[in-house]
């Protein structure tokens, strides 16, 4: 029997249960840090399968890490299972409409991220199994990607030493093994300190914690013009003093986020932001402190891998899609106003050719497997802690498509496809791809020393956390 059979015999066998884990982390839609219903429900059908589970590592009550069989070669999976607020959409539905208006929902899919990589996991143990092979499989329960992360505390912590490769996936638009490069994150809260006066009767008493931090994002504002083209700033006001505007604010707290291509480029443009942010301190004789609150290396595919898991990718195929899914991703599709589908349309013209927009708007599904181009150094600007584990040990990240073609991420539209005909395809795809990829690894031990001197000269010898030693997961703060 080939390998991809018995994987679809295995998985044919699993695929309600996964379904299942999927709708009820879905339904539970918990916050980063909070998942403590949905890694519980994934860790249950590990330990039914007979994976031993250690939770609570690195210092996150809902991280943990499954593990089944022995020596090596060890496999790891990563599985994601945080919500995002304000994200609530009734399932299935193509109009807005929140199960509980303000509440949070799956916007981003990680219910099927955690769900598909329990069916890979599930279907290597099997395979271990039927052919008594030596070899490890490792669940790594991550947490909080959409907040501060969890996998950067992790390799930091050490919990992927002595892995030998991890693929992981996301639920996407398109399938394909990812080759655009994610960007380093940094983020830092600035807490300024004034002091309060009568702002009418004794102004020149008073010293505004507020006008501080404005000057602060004046002056980020002025460095925008001067830092490499990929790099970013983002702030949001956490605390801007208090409502009274008769009083002068002594206290005003901002959250800055500043990404780069580089972590060392994302640590050099935190340095000039800290420069901006004292200086705006000296401007109002106010006090600045700052936490560094998270930090995310950059991703870029393991080469080796990706010839593997491109070659799994192809032989696997895209999900097969009929005219129930077309239409319900066509009304996906069209849920989106107009100066948004404008914007979709161009990406479908780039992607796929002019010649084809009108069919894909018909049926916006992905129906073909992308190869996966080894060329691209094209970094797009968004972050994932996923970086991190790829500094640490030989990492591929498949995307499988869950949702119409030009979808938006972190959008309502993202949470109703999250439990949808569309999604279960998608996800049950995923399980087989990573499946036939670790397979494949671990049958080719050349790939595996390959992959990993991939990562000792990407990481110069050892996996360095872009975080400083003493910072620890932000639980209850982020
Ligand atoms: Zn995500």
């Amino acid at each position: 029997m080939s390998e991809l059979k018995f994987i679809e015999e295995i998985l044919e066998k699993k695929k309600e249960r996964l379904i299942n884990v999927s709708d009820r982390i879905w339904e539970l839609a918990e916050l980063p840090y909070n998942e403590y219903n949905s890694c519980d429900i994934l860790i249950k059908e590990l330990k039914k399968e007979g994976f031993s589970v250690e939770k609570g590592m690195a210092g996150m009550p809902t991280a943990f890490k499954a593990s089944f069989g022995t020596g090596k070669p060890v496999c790891g999976f990563l599985g994601e299972y945080d919500a995002l607020d304000n994200l609530s959409q009734v399932a299935g539905c193509t109009e807005r409409k929140p199960i509980e208006e303000g509440k949070p929902g799956h916007g981003c899919g990680h219910n099927l991220l955690g769900a598909g990589s329990l069916g890979a996991a599930l279907v290597l143990k099997e395979y271990l199994v039927a052919n008594g092979l030596r070899g490890t499989v490792i669940y790594f329960g991550c947490p909080a990607e959409e907040g501060a992360g969890s996998k950067q505390f992790m390799a930091r912590d050490g919990q992927f030493d002595g892995v030998d490769f991890v693929y992981t996936w996301h639920p996407s638009t398109i399938n394909q093994v990812q080759s655009d490069r994610s960007v380093a994150i940094m983020g830092a809260n600035f807490k300024f300190k004034g002091v309060t006066a009568h702002a009418g009767a004794s102004p020149h008493i008073g010293r505004s914690a507020l006008d501080a931090a404005e000057l602060m994002s004046v002056g980020a504002n002025y460095l925008r013009e001067h830092m490499i083209d990929q790099a970013r700033i983002h702030y949001a006001y956490i605390d801007a003093g208090g409502v009274s505007p008769n009083v002068v604010q002594d206290r005003a707290l901002v959250k800055y986020e500043v990404r780069s291509p580089k972590t060392a480029q994302v640590k050099d443009l935190f340095k000039r932001v800290v420069k901006v942010a004292k200086g705006a301190a000296l401007m109002t004789e106010t006090e600045v402190d700052y936490e560094i609150t998270m930090a995310y290396s950059d991703y870029i595919a393991n080469s080796a891998l990706a010839e593997v898991a491109d070659e799994a990718f192809r032989e696997v195929g895209a999900p097969k899609w009929d005219e129930e899914d077309y239409k319900l991703a066509k009304a996906y599709l069209f849920s989106y106003n107009e100066f948004t589908l404008k914007s979709i349309k161009e990406y479908i013209i780039d992607k796929y050719g002019e010649e084809n927009l009108s069919e894909i708007l018909d049926k916006p599904l992905d129906s073909i497997v992308h190869s996966y181009d080894r060329n691209n150094t094209k970094y797009v600007s968004g972050s994932t802690d996923v970086g991190d584990v790829c500094y640490a040990v030989p990492t591929i990240n498949f995307n499988v498509a869950t949702a119409c073609i030009g979808n938006i991420g972190h959008t309502w539209q993202k949470t109703g496809q999250s439990k949808s005909r569309i999604a279960y395809k998608g996800l049950l795809t995923s399980a087989k791809v990573m499946a036939l990829a670790a397979i494949k690894t671990m049958n080719n031990p050349d790939v595996i020393v390959k992959a990993k001197n991939t990562v000792l000269k990407q990481n110069g010898g050892a996996y360095e956390c872009p975080l400083p030693d003493d910072i620890e997961p932000p639980i209850g703060k982020y």
